[in-house]
């Protein structure tokens, strides 16, 4: 590689940022590190500015600001520390940067990745929740200001890499006819389904391949981090519906296929271990190492493929549903999701609260279009409204149900 990329890296505390300071650690000289940010995790950000030396650290807590601008003055860092929204925002979209990592988890990551698109910057998307969100306003932003894109989810990146190179955004032009978009089926694809009810978010974030963030743990055991993927899906490729099958594949070693009219079905493997994308985004169109053991084919032996099971993964139709019915629904079910993915998370909802919350709230709203941000964060406002108070009313029910204590009654 012969140019230095500037880097910002949006989320490095969590488990994608670090795994991308990871690869760029492989590769000293090949990448500036110039903005990291965070939410609250001081420590790990004290950490990466003595590691990485960047010029801006943005914690979006302002307390944490100030507890790591302590930490860095005293280590005699000379690293500029900010804090809030518009911090992430303008670190996303420096005139020293040219690639941006955009890995926080959640809406909170759509302004600063759209601010980066308004920029023009090269974007490496983890953030595939902005994606379903707000696919049109994004991916028109992206054009109006010549930004590039580049995905890092695993099958998104798989099927970037199966699709030919020449790929202008027209499936049926390159001889596509479908693509296979994998998913391990989480760790409750084979548990009774009366068993999901008292399933614990321990339980829920124990991927059987992955190791990730909470979030997308407990989407990968209801199955709807793979409905908010085969949105994502339908936005990066402009792949209809119809033409994304789900295939449950437990081994998580093919990480998604293309099919072609001909017959033929290119798929990519590797280990189950997100330095391969995110080194293959990096370094693209070159490759480079990434720190990723080579696939031990023999010890894998065999690759068992599944339909998904509808009724054991409400989530996934819900998905479907979003995508079909378009405008704000999308935003709608992931905001509900989010609210309710939380309140798992804090033991005040069952497991299977988590699609019963989010087809209520996308029940109660009505569909509308949504041509730009605003409206995107509207939608994403009521329908995170429309779930609060559904779960207090669940919450109440859950208590007398169960005689636990639920932690919504105090909110
Ligand atoms: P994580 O929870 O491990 O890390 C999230 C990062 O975002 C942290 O640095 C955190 O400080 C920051 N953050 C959290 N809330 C924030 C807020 N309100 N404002 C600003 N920053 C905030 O999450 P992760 O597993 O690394 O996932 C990140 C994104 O990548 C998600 O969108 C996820 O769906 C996607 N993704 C992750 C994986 C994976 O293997 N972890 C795979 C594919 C896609
Ligand atoms: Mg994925």
């Amino acid at each position: 590689m012969t140019k230095t990329r500037h880097l910002t890296i949006l989320g490095s505390t969590g488990s994608i940022g670090e795994s991308t300071l990871d690869v760029v650690a492989r590769h000293p000289g090949q990448y500036q590190v110039v903005a990291l940010t965070a939410d609250k995790n001081v420590d790990k950000m004290y950490e990466q500015c003595k590691q990485f030396h960047p010029s801006y650290a943005v914690m979006l807590n302002p307390q944490s600001a100030a507890r790591l601008e302590d930490k860095l003055r005293i280590a005699g860092l000379d690293t500029l520390v900010l804090s809030g929204i518009e911090s992430l925002e303008k670190v996303a979209s420096l005139p020293e940067i040219d690639t941006v990592m955009a890995a926080i988890v959640g809406a909170a990551g759509i302004r600063p990745t759209l601010s980066a698109a308004r920029a023009g910057k090269h974007i490496l998307l983890a953030n595939k929740e902005t994606l379903v969100m707000a696919g049109r306003v994004f991916m028109d932003t992206l054009r109006q200001h010549n930004a590039t894109l580049l995905p890092i989810d695993s099958e998104h990146n798989a099927i970037f890499q199966s699709l030919p190179h020449h790929f202008n955004g027209d499936l049926t032009e390159s001889g596509v006819r479908r693509i296979l978009l994998t998913a391990s089926g989480g760790p409750f694809h084979n548990v009774d389904l009366d068993v999901l009810e008292t399933v614990t978010p321990e339980q829920a974030c124990a991927h059987p391949n992955w190791v990730m963030g909470r979030k997308i743990s407990v989407d990968s055991a209801t199955m709807m981090n793979k409905g908010l993927e085969v949105i994502e899906a339908y936005w990066l490729f402009n792949a209809a519906p119809e033409k994304i099958q789900v295939v449950i594949h437990p081994q998580s070693v093919i990480h998604s296929m293309v099919e072609y009219i001909d017959g033929s079905v290119l798929a990519q493997l590797g280990n189950p271990d997100m330095r391969t994308p995110i080194a293959h985004a990096l370094s693209y169109p070159e490759r480079m190492e990434s720190g990723v053991q080579s696939l031990d084919i023999f010890k894998v032996a065999r690759l068992d493929f599944e339909a998904p099971d509808f009724k054991r993964f409400p989530c996934l139709r819900l998905a479907y549903e979003a995508l079909a019915a378009g405008g704000n629904m999308p935003a709608v079910l992931n905001a509900a999701n989010e609210v309710a993915v939380e309140d798992f998370l804090a033991g005040a909802i069952p497991f299977t609260a988590i699609p019963a919350m989010i087809e209520h709230v996308m029940k109660s709203t009505e569909r509308q279009e949504v041509t730009d941000l605003e409206g995107v964060l509207l939608a994403d406002a009521q329908a995170r409204e429309q779930a609060h108070s559904w779960a207090a009313s669940h919450a109440r029910q859950y208590i007398k149900q169960t005689g636990r204590p639920s932690s919504l009654s105090a909110r």
